[in-house]
């Protein structure tokens, strides 16, 4: 057994980050065995998830979409906000009854960010004992040996500290014509309310070599798109002696892959660097998400944001003058300790100002351990009412940026059946904005141009055109 501690999680080494290369253990024993895989929370998970799924097939079993008939469930956690934790529990609720009442040999593992928490691993000790295996978002490359050696006891293996970057991971990836690519580890900014830090660990960079070799690897095999991921992807390269993520945005431009996007950008290092290289290269996409938390310069002091509602206009201007056209889209808070009326208002200025193509909006959530769950919390009425005031700006804004979409042709990468209406295709323009299509499978995997017809808030639809 081995447990996460939130006090080794904040420290940061400045020892030389390892990269390891992973081998292969492929094996039968759990041949003609069926897993379930349920993801919560960020992209960063649903990628880990396709590693998962990878590892899972590696030592023989199948997928299968319940937890009936399953002999293997696994729950990749979230630890963003509160009511990820209600899901969770929820869901193992249903887990257990499972393991209780139809099947006994059932394995049920938890892993993602949440067994991160030294609060959680240990409730899943004490009050969970019907859990088997727990891992967490540093050791997922041991899952084959945990399995592989599954005790009678529960297994639990959260590393607080992590100093490897793992190269030549295998994934079982969700589609073949997008792709998430791993550029960077973990997060060393540390704002107030976020437990990231702790949970992923230290800014930790994959080599530029590797992920250039990902990139030309997933072209060669049909891939369109790829999306660089990491939770600050513009602070790539800080922390070893590399290049720069405006000069390896350019060396993944350069393999020639139809499409390259990449999240989460934070504002304190976007680069004018970056600016250029996005203005410049065509298969880049003109799509920024540049999330804000708040409009106040106050509140993102206490946020431990590093930049001021100012430097962010700047940075936001910078961008529209480079590129008119790219879609900007953004992260908001309402609700942070210490938050005014002013303050609040002071955000709804900044998204008049920049008149977002969309934004995900939260109501603050303390996290267990993080400095900002110790100020003084505010009303939860005065939060709701300041979120629903929040997220009528922004749908208003949605459907303007959307209304210029309107008559115009835009080019269109058709991802597959709409899930609202399967007699139409559905895929997203470069500024990512969702187009259903009328048109056939012949077209999946392709980049079509699309006569937009019309537009509603969160999506279009259009009709192919030569
Ligand atoms: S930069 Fe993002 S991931 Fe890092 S601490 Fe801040 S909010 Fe969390």
């Amino acid at each position: 057994m081995n447990l996460p501690n939130m006090l080794d999680a904040k420290k940061r080494n400045s020892e030389e980050t390892k990269h390891i290369y992973l081998d292969d253990k492929v094996s039968d024993m759990y041949k003609n065995k069926k897993y379930f895989i349920r993801t919560y929370g960020c992209q960063m998970n649903v990628h880990d998830s396709e590693e998962i799924a990878y590892i899972l097939e590696s030592v023989g079993m199948t997928p299968i979409d319940t937890i009936e008939g399953a002999d293997v469930v696994v729950l990749n956690t979230c630890a963003i906000r509160e009511n990820a934790h209600d899901k969770l529990y929820g869901f193992l609720g249903r887990c257990k009854h499972e393991k209780e009442t139809n099947n006994h040999d059932l394995i049920i593992c938890i892993c993602g960010c949440m067994p991160q928490e030294e609060s959680v691993a240990n409730d899943l000790i004490k009050n969970h004992p019907y859990v088997d295996i727990v891992f967490g978002t540093h050791n997922i490359h041991e899952l084959t040996d945990m399995l592989l050696n599954k005790m009678d006891n529960q297994n639990i293996k959260v590393y607080s500290m992590q100093g490897e970057v793992f190269e030549n991971v295998k994934y079982k990836r969700d589609s073949n014509i997008k792709a998430w690519v791993d550029i960077q580890y973990g997060c060393d900014k540390f704002c107030t309310y976020c437990i990231v830090p702790y949970t992923r660990g230290k800014q930790r960079s994959r080599y530029s070599t590797e992920i250039v070799k990902e990139v030309e690897c997933l072209k060669k095999e049909g891939y369109k798109e790829v999306t660089l991921l990491g939770q600050n992807v513009n602070a790539y390269g800080k922390d070893i002696d590399d290049i720069s993520f405006a000069e390896l945005l350019a060396k993944v431009a350069d393999t020639g892959i139809d499409r390259v996007r990449f999240v989460t950008s934070h504002p304190w290092d976007f680069t004018d660097d970056m600016i250029e290289v996005i203005s410049e290269r065509d298969n880049i996409m003109p799509y920024i998400h540049l999330p804000l938390q708040s409009g106040s310069s106050k509140i993102l002091k206490l946020m431990g944001r590093r930049y001021t509602k100012e430097e962010y206009l700047t940075l936001y201007n910078n961008i529209k003058a480079a590129m008119p056209e790219c879609a900007i889209t953004t992260d908001i808070i309402v609700g942070f300790p210490g938050e005014t009326e002013e303050d609040f208002n002071e955000t709804l200025d900044v998204v008049n100002a920049c008149k977002y193509d969309s934004a995900f909006t939260f109501i603050y959530s303390p996290r267990e351990g993080t400095p900002a769950a110790k100020m003084e919390q505010l009303d939860k009425k005065v939060c709701e009412d300041r979120l629903h005031k929040l997220n009528e700006l922004i749908n208003k804004y949605a459907k303007e940026a959307n209304d210029k979409y309107l008559d115009k042709v835009v080019p269109v990468l058709i991802e597959g059946l709409s899930e609202k209406n399967e007699s139409l295709m559905m895929g997203y323009t470069d500024t990512m904005k969702l187009v259903n299509v009328k048109g056939d499978l012949s077209n999946v995997g392709k980049i079509v141009n699309v006569h937009i017809t019309d537009v509603k808030t969160w999506s279009m639809d259009g009709e192919i055109v030569e």
